[in-house]
């Protein structure tokens, strides 16, 4: 297995990218281990380039016969690199109307020699004109009998709230489809429960990826209420309603490291527990994505922020994976009294602000 990037201890982790054999392919759980072994997590976000050979789909794309139930418009208010997005709700469209949509004169992508120019297009463009997105539809295009990789069944521990409750949340464990077309916006913001993500470009144009080192995540949060003072009065967790735009030229301003990587079609990411993510579509085109988890996720999901204003902020019970992998610590955490850190705030000591870094989600009050 190759990887490109790198991770020098002393200076910002890289975005890495890795080449699976067929063989390194079959077990998804154990491949994560193995990139973490190899520092993957660090960035917040890693790209994966599936064995040649493998395909999630034997009939290929030209079959699809879906609907987007609600598709979004997005509107972006803002100026100099700081923007809020606003979602209005469309009428269904087919997939065939979309890709129509997302390929004529008013929303196609603009002319561009290489990335780099339309990143800049896409920051100067941003607040012009509102694109069109089927985000968040639950279901999956993967062929039912496909075992590598199925975004439907990735045998991690997430299985274990189904298991345990029954309990199935729409793309978090289940699958979510994503049709965009260009300048189409994911707003800044970690995984709901800050669990990891794994992200399938099915077919079409690039999406591109900002992202944030988990041990940086603290600094954005800062300079995120600094700058949305309102929006961090309203709710401690506004990131969460995705509705922030900042732009890696600001972020960099404020020193706060920020990568950037290009997803083709036939490429997978993983982000990873607490890395903040966001980015946009180049043009028409099709992802497939759903939440998972490992056993380092767990003090990641004990700790998180949780959105407080929203009734429909996915809340998922702790109990299971305690009781499980945390055996010992069980009769505390169900007394609501395993108070601890949260796991990237280990080493930053000097930097901690109160109750701000000693957090703890009470059992009684997540049982969904
Ligand atoms: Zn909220």
């Amino acid at each position: 297995m190759e990887s490109s990037g790198g991770n020098n201890s002393n200076s910002t982790p890289k975005i890495m990218v890795f080449r699976p054999t067929w063989e390194e392919f079959q077990n998804f759980p154990k491949f994560i281990k193995y990139i973490e072994s190899q520092g993957a997590h660090k960035a917040g976000l890693a790209k994966v380039i599936p064995p040649p050979e493998w395909k999630p789909r034997r009939n290929g794309y030209d079959d699809i016969d879906i609907t987007i139930p609600a598709p979004i418009s997005q509107m972006v208010n803002g100026c100099q690199g700081l923007y809020t997005q606003y979602n209005i709700q469309k009428k269904p469209l087919t997939v065939k109307e979309f890709e129509k949509l997302a390929n004529s004169d008013k929303y196609r992508t603009p002319k561009h020699f290489d990335y780099e120019e339309l990143e800049r297009k896409y920051w100067k463009n941003i607040t012009f004109g509102a694109p069109i997105y089927g985000a968040d539809i639950s279901g999956s295009i993967y062929d039912e009998d496909q075992n590598e990789w199925n975004i439907n069944r990735l045998g991690t521990i997430l299985d274990y709230v189904a298991g345990d409750y029954g309990i199935h949340i729409e793309g978090v464990n289940t699958a979510y489809l994503y049709f965009g077309m260009w300048k189409t916006t994911f707003a800044w913001h970690t995984e709901d429960m800050d669990l990891y993500s794994i992200n399938y470009l099915h077919f079409g144009a690039p999406k591109s990826w900002y992202a944030v080192p988990p041990e940086h995540g603290k600094r954005l949060e800062r300079l995120a209420q600094g700058f949305f003072p309102g929006s961090f009065q309203a709710c401690p967790a506004f990131l969460r309603h995705k509705m922030t735009l900042i732009s890696p030229h600001i972020l960099k301003q404020y020193s706060i490291p920020v990568n950037k990587i290009t997803q083709e079609a036939g490429e997978f990411m993983i982000t990873f527990p607490y890395g903040y993510h966001s980015g946009y579509n180049h043009g028409f085109n099709c992802a497939e994505s759903t939440n998972f988890a490992t056993e380092r996720w767990i003090e990641y999901g004990k700790r998180c922020l949780q959105c407080i204003c929203r009734k429909d902020g996915v809340k998922i019970s702790m109990d299971c994976f305690i009781k499980r992998f945390q055996p010992d610590r069980y009769p505390l955490w169900k007394a609501g009294e395993d108070i601890g850190p949260h796991p990237e705030d280990r080493y930053k000591k000097n930097i901690r602000s109160g109750l701000d870094d000693f957090r703890i989600n009470e059992p009684e009050k997540q049982n969904r």
